[in-house]
């Protein structure tokens, strides 16, 4: 056997990596990674934790609000983002540190380098040093990319958001999934004007078609100002438009040579953060032909594997037509000794899913227990205000595979009836007729991420709609519903 030094050599340090890495080590394997960024990877460092922690931030002023009407005597004031984003940042310092003194604690050695593949069993890092390992593991994620068209790197992404110098006051969102959705609830939560372009005729694509309405008319209801079937065509610097002769001049003159549209995964953009220096705004027209100004226009439009200048197909691993690392259940790519999980492999790109993935190929690799990934029946939420909570099949996907009931059932809230907010909430089954399992839930409510945890481990375990009918309801709580419906609404 050739004598490597390492096991393992993990490429990525964000959450999928991490674990891997650690657990493998907790193995006795000798185990090296390397993260060209901040450990912690998109969610921690430009995901789902900050995403939340502003969640948090932008639910005061409605909460206030909402205070006030149940007698409270209450004002907020303005949002201080600095402040915030002060704090912000020396949470995601800690949490850094805490992933960090984790791969010490387990003798995982960091280098804090990027690192390409050189063939099969060696990694190059920044510094042309060589390391050989008996398995690599590609973790390196994802990063979201804006639209091939011009001037498109005068717009923001999401890993922007994070590390705006000073809240905008009005934005334009373009896109219509998990992140155009969530950041319009909260920019829009934290007093900023939010419009949002989705080129579709609904937001919130795949989702089930009942849930996705309602929270489209909730966030609409919210103030954010939606308009489906809407797309950009054209972005300038706004002080290029002559607005009586329509004359653009060439905004690339202006900021310096154009960026690449496919943005790092650090998120760095040189042009759009030297126009915010300057206060510059960005005149936008759709392809409905509305003109409009904004201070930001942020590209929510999807995300790509990281796995560009990796020197993967020159080893032979097998690549996807968005760039992902083709990889079997045992996330093992086309080159025996490389294994991938995580975004980078496109599965389902969520954090647990990722460690889920990781602690799989650990049991597969180090442990001599081969275990595939279980993909199936993954809840998720969408942070928008209220959530989106689901599990399993949308009605649409169900009914076309077989029989089914629905059980729905959308009323509006106590807390919210009591001071005549027109919030509303669903919550709705889909169930087999002939089995009885539950095929779906979905569930549009404040607390919908909690909710469709709990539940989905019981739809997780193939639960019928007479199992849920025989726990008794607890009262009085939203989530009571989902225990208490009794007569379907349909059956498709
Ligand atoms: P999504 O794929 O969810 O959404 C991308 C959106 O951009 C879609 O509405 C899509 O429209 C639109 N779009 C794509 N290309 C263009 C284009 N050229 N012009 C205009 N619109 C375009 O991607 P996100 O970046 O929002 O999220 C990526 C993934 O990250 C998610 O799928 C999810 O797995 C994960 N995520 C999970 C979160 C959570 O668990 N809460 C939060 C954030 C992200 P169309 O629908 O027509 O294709």
């Amino acid at each position: 056997m050739a004598d490597f030094d390492y096991d393992l050599f993990v490429i990525g340090g964000g959450s999928g990596g991490v674990r891997a890495a650690r657990t493998a080590a907790a193995t006795g394997a000798r185990v090296a990674l390397a993260e060209e960024s901040r450990m912690g990877g998109t969610c921690v460092i430009r995901g789902c934790v900050p995403k939340k922690l502003m969640v948090f931030a932008s639910d005061y002023a409605d909460l206030a609000e909402d205070a006030k009407a149940y007698g409270w005597d209450a004002e907020i004031g303005t949002f201080d983002w600095p402040r915030f984003r002060g704090k912000l940042h020396a949470e995601l310092d800690r949490l850094e540190k805490v992933y960090r003194s984790m791969l010490e604690k387990s003798d995982v050695e960091v280098f804090d380098s990027r690192a390409r593949l050189a063939d099969a069993h060696s990694v190059e890092l920044a510094d042309g040093v060589r390391k050989t390992a008996k398995h690599i593991l590609i973790a390196t994620g994802g990063h979201p990319f804006r639209p091939d068209m011009p001037c498109a790197d005068l717009g923001l992404v999401s890993n922007d958001l994070f590390l705006m110098e000073e809240l905008p006051k009005n934005v334009l969102i373009i896109g219509g999934g998990y992140i155009a959705c969530e950041f319009a609830c909260i920019l829009n939560g934290l007093g900023v004007d939010v419009t949002l372009y989705h080129r579709g005729g609904q937001i919130l694509r795949g989702f089930d078609e009942e849930a996705r309405g309602l929270v489209a008319e909730m966030i609409a209801d919210s103030g954010v100002s939606i308009h489906t079937g809407t797309n950009i065509v054209e972005m300038k610097l706004a002080d290029e438009v002559d607005v009586e002769t329509g004359t653009i001049s060439n905004s690339d003159a202006a900021l310096g040579a154009p960026a690449k549209n496919d943005s790092t995964s650090l998120g760095e953009n040189p042009k759009s953060e030297t126009r915010q220096k300057a206060g510059k705004r960005i005149w936008v027209k759709s392809t409905t032909g509305r003109e409009g100004t904004f201070d930001h226009v942020i590209f929510a439009t999807g995300r790509r594997p990281s796995t560009a200048d990796m020197g993967l197909e020159d080893v032979g691993v097998e690549l996807g037509r968005s760039g992902e690392i083709v990889v079997d259940e045992y996330s093992q790519s086309t080159v025996p000794s490389i294994y991938a999980i995580g975004d980078v492999t496109s599965r389902l790109e969520l954090t647990p899913v990722a460690i889920r993935e990781g602690m799989a190929f650990v049991e597969t690799v180090f442990k001599g227990n081969r275990t595939p990934v279980d993909h199936e029946l993954v809840p998720s939420a969408v942070f928008t205000r209220p959530e989106l909570g689901t599990i399993g099949l949308t009605e649409e996907e169900a009914s076309e595979r077989g029989e089914i009931e629905v059980y729905c059932t959308s009323f509006r809230p106590m807390r919210q009836a009591f001071i005549d907010k027109p919030a509303r909430t669903l919550l709705k089954l889909i169930v087999d007729r002939e089995t009885r399992v539950i095929l779906g839930c979905h569930i549009v409510a404040d607390e919908a991420g909690e909710m469709i945890q709990l539940v989905g481990i019981a739809v997780k375990a193939g639960m019928t709609k007479e199992q849920f009918d025989r726990t008794c309801a607890v009262h009085p709580t939203i989530s009571e519903e989902i225990v208490t419906m009794r007569e379907p609404v349909r059956a498709g």
